[in-house]
């Protein structure tokens, strides 16, 4: 059995200049990914979170109305404090109002970058209280979470984020750097 077989990749292509629908909350859903990590779906936008005793590590809040809903189910769901926010990278439609989220015990984490493009840009969320350059863990409860920089891609300071003991890989947006994204998309047809 290797152990990569163990290993779910969720990769989530969002492209806002096609994305402009309007979400409510119904369209809202918690998914159990794998043991203590959840997805977050909210239309075509995909978050992952980690519920141990000790708290929730929530990943991209995306907008006002999904962390308000999302909070709402963390209390009636789990009923334990957020105590960590994590930002997959800079992009608005990720990242934006994550102090609907915040309490005094939430400490909100990024890149290095990603945190330079927020407070470069005044971004309507949390300026970043910790970043990385490299790699960095966090551990809440018996959880694990790897974040790592793997270099340039869809915005500033996009990371992957690996949830220990579930081994579910989590990153947003990913390209591949040089290569002509959205090849399959209307566009193309009018460079054809
Ligand atoms: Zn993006």
């Amino acid at each position: 059995m290797g152990k990569h077989k163990t290993i779910f990749f969720l990769l989530f292509f969002i492209f806002p200049a096609f994305s402009s629908t309007i979400t409510f909350a119904s369209d809202y859903r918690i998914e159990n990914v794998k043991g203590n990590v959840y997805r977050f779906v909210a239309d075509r936008h995909r978050s992952v979170f980690l519920v141990t005793p000790e708290g929730v590590l929530m990943t991209d809040p995306l907008n006002e109305s999904a962390a308000r809903w999302l909070k709402a189910e963390f209390t009636k769901r789990f009923n334990v404090p957020v105590k960590f926010v994590v930002y997959s990278h800079n992009h608005s439609d990720h990242i934006y109002e994550t102090e609907v989220l915040k309490t005094p015990e939430t400490t909100v984490v990024s890149h290095e970058l990603a945190k330079q493009d927020i407070q470069l840009t005044k971004a309507a969320t949390i300026i970043p209280e910790v970043t990385f350059k490299q790699k960095m863990a966090i551990s809440l409860g018996d959880s694990i979470v790897e974040l790592q920089y793997h270099g340039p891609n869809d915005g500033r300071g996009s990371i992957s984020m690996l949830f220990y003991p579930e081994k579910v890989l989590y990153v947003v947006d990913w390209i591949v750097v040089g290569r002509m994204p959205w090849q399959n998309s209307g566009a193309m047809t009018l460079w054809a």
